[in-house]
Order: structure tokens, then sequence, then C-alpha cells
């Protein structure tokens, strides 16, 4: 029998894994109450019609072809201009790339960054991509943990204490997913400083950057011009277009990066090109009509405010307000629970509602949790919470 690799055994990416089960449950005939997956599109959110027009006619117009590696012209200066209307003032088109979502930009940039054995630090809770994506180059994902206590936010110290000599990256996910935290400029300041002092990158991820309930943004490229930044962001999120596959990577200060920049190009140069037909999207995105993140946040903000009711009321749960983006991740405090991963796998066979736990995450030693999407509208909300709370109360059952 042929064996994978002995690092591939690292690659875990528990959103999808654990939706596995759902999926055998559902094919059983068990109704399955979705709050897992951060996909607007699952639930009453629908990509911007003027976006879907752009996409049909660059398909009749006969954009099929291969673009250029690093992104038709059209979207790297739409991402330009837009980062420099937001104060990124040196970024120009040729500091960016346009990648098959931010998933693939955090894969050529890592890929570019890091050697065997080199370490990056990842926030813990924080999206698992990274961890996955380092395992698959042999590199070391090293957590720094965000504290809950503080509205899951970042200790300079702790994350300082975690730079070792192999260290190359920090990565800043802001707001983060799966804690809803959103850091303002001091925060940022502060771990910018820790790059600063330890020659480190950071890999700034502002995929939901205009997903927040009351404060503002701020970008990390806006507040320093002698750390090598790289932005990332792209249209799945705020533009409700996820299965496009469009987004992007910017050097935000270009002359630290260039021999990174190079490394990314010969690489996006092998894979040839992000889809292409979708990069139209890109400007008209950026520069049109931006409505539908308002009237989503409406609705999102509402979910929110019940998401965070409910869980606090049920005894052995608590949760942080989330201040931006569409997760929240809940603390789990019941007698004898082992695993969080158990106690979702049992919530979703016995209730048939399903989140996903806080280990496929990253989470402090002894703290157990669980990620909730609250994307679903709120009738579907309510129910998942009275599940849930009728699970917890007659726990151990
Ligand atoms: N970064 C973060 C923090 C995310 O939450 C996600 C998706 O959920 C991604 C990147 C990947 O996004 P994309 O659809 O652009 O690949």
């Amino acid at each position: 029998m042929l064996q994978p690799p002995r690092r591939i055994a690292n690659v875990k990416y528990a959103i999808r894994n654990i939706a596995a089960e759902a999926t055998r449950l559902e094919a059983q005939g068990k109704r399955i109450l979705y709050c897992n997956v951060g996909d607007p599109l699952k639930f009453d959110f629908a990509t911007p019609p003027h976006l879907v027009e752009v996409v049909v006619k660059a398909l009749h117009d006969g954009h099929n072809g291969y673009a250029p590696s690093a992104g038709i012209k059209a979207a790297r200066e739409a991402v330009a201009k837009d980062a420099n209307r937001r104060g990124l003032s040196r970024i120009r088109p040729e500091d960016v790339f346009i990648t098959a979502g931010v998933s693939e930009a955090i894969d050529l940039t890592l890929t570019a960054l890091l050697e065997p054995g080199d370490e990056v630090l990842l926030p813990s809770p924080g999206y698992p991509l990274y961890n996955a994506i380092a395992a698959r180059l042999d590199a070391k994902a090293v957590p720094y943990q965000l504290d809950e206590a503080h509205g899951w936010s970042v200790d300079a110290k702790e994350l300082e204490s975690k730079v070792g000599p192999r260290t190359r990256a920090v990565v800043l996910c802001n707001p983060n997913n799966p804690t809803g935290a959103l850091y303002g400029k001091q925060t940022v300041l502060a771990v910018l400083e820790v790059a600063r002092k330890h020659g480190l990158a950071v890999l700034s991820d502002e995929i939901y950057d205009k997903l927040l309930y009351d404060d503002q943004h701020v970008p990390s490229g806006t507040l320093a011009d002698d750390v090598p930044i790289i932005m990332f962001n792209g249209l799945s999120k705020a533009y409700l277009c996820p299965g496009w596959r469009v987004g992007w990577l910017a050097f935000v200060n270009p002359a630290l990066t260039r021999e990174i920049a190079g490394a990314v190009q010969r690489l996006a140069d092998a894979r040839l090109c992000g889809p292409a037909p979708v990069q139209h999207a890109v400007e008209p995105a950026l520069f049109g009509p931006q409505d539908h993140i308002a009237e989503a946040m409406k609705r999102l903000r509402a979910r929110r405010d019940l998401t965070v009711k409910r869980l606090n009321g049920i005894k052995g749960v608590s949760c942080v307000e989330p201040k931006g983006a569409f997760y929240a991740m809940p603390k789990l405090e019941l007698p004898g629970l082992k695993s969080d991963e158990d106690f979702v796998l049992r919530l979703v066979r016995e209730t048939g509602v399903l989140f996903v736990h806080g280990e496929g995450f990253g989470q402090r030693e002894g703290t157990h949790h669980f990620r909730v999407v609250f994307l679903p509208p709120e009738k579907v909300l309510s129910e998942a919470f009275d599940r849930l709370g009728e699970f917890v109360k007659s726990w151990p059952g």
C-alpha cells in the first residue's frame, strides 16, 4: 500500500473534517442545523447582482484563458488604489498578487518565507489553514495564546516569549477567526514592535476588515513603514462570493520584501494563475456599491447579539462578544469534560446541531471551546441554542 509522507499527517482542517460526520448523519435521514461553516451563501445571503453580472460578462467576452500569473492588471490596480486610499500609500499594482482566495495567498507567502524547521507564530485560537500549510512545509507552527479574559486580546509579552532563533514571521488575523476579536491601534503597534525588534515578517490577514459591529479597522500596514508586512484580503466574505476563489496578497512595504516578492512570483508562475474570469469582479467590488455590506451587518448584528445572549444563558457555557466577522468561540466548563471534539461529536449525533470543536483552532491547555458560526437566521440559531441548552443540562448524559 502506498504511504503519504509523514509531514502530511499533520495537515488537519477541523472545519471540514467534522462536517464529514454531519454528512454521514444526514445521509441516514437526520436533520442537521449547520452552524459550522463560514460561507454566507449557505444561508440567506447572496452575491451582489452587479458582481455576478460582471463575471457573466467576462465569460461572454471571452476572458476564459489563463490570466497573468500575478493577476489581471485591472484587479491589481484596483487593490493598490483601494489600499492607497486607506492609508497604505506604498503599495503599487506590482506589489499585489491575485490568488485563488486568501487561502492561496497564505500558501504562496508561507512557501516563499519558510525553510523546513523555521517557525511561524500563529494566534491560538486561530485559523487552521496556517498550521496546515506550515505542516506541509515541514515548518513549525508556534502558537501564541490569545487572552480570553480580556476579549481574546493579544498579549505582546506572551507573543514575544515565543520568538526563537528560527522564528521568521508572525500572523495577525484582524478581526480574528474563530474569536471575532478586533484589534485596535495599540495592539497592532505592539505586534509590529515585536516584529521590528526580532526581524520578523508580519502576515496581516484582514479578510474580515469590513465585517465590523462597532469599532473601526486599523490596517497593520498603516502603522509601520519599517517592518516587512504582507497583507491578505479578498472577495470571499465581504463580497459574498467565497466559491469564486478571489483573494490577494500585497507587499505593504515593498522595499523590504523584494526577494520574497520574487519568490512569490516564481511560485505564482509555476501554478499559472488564479481563476481568471472572476478577477474582473475585483475593481467593481472595491469601487462599486457597498450597500450589501451594511445590509449584511444589520442581520449579523442581530444574530451576534442573540448568539452571545443565548450562549451566556447556558450554565457551563460562556462567550466573549465578537466585534467583527461572524464567529463566536464560547468556552465550555462542564464536569468531566475531557475533549471538546467529543462534545461536538456527541452534540451533533444526539441533537443534529453542528459546531466545530475548539481544539481544531488551538486553545490554552486544559480549556475547552467550540466555534459557532452565527450566519444562520435567528430562527435556526434559536433552535440550535435550545438544543444545545438541553444537551448541556443533561451533561454528563
Ligand atoms: N483567512 C481567514 C482568517 C479565514 O477565516 C478564511 C476563510 O474562512 C480564509 C483566510 C480563506 O479565505 P478564502 O476564501 O479567501 O480562501
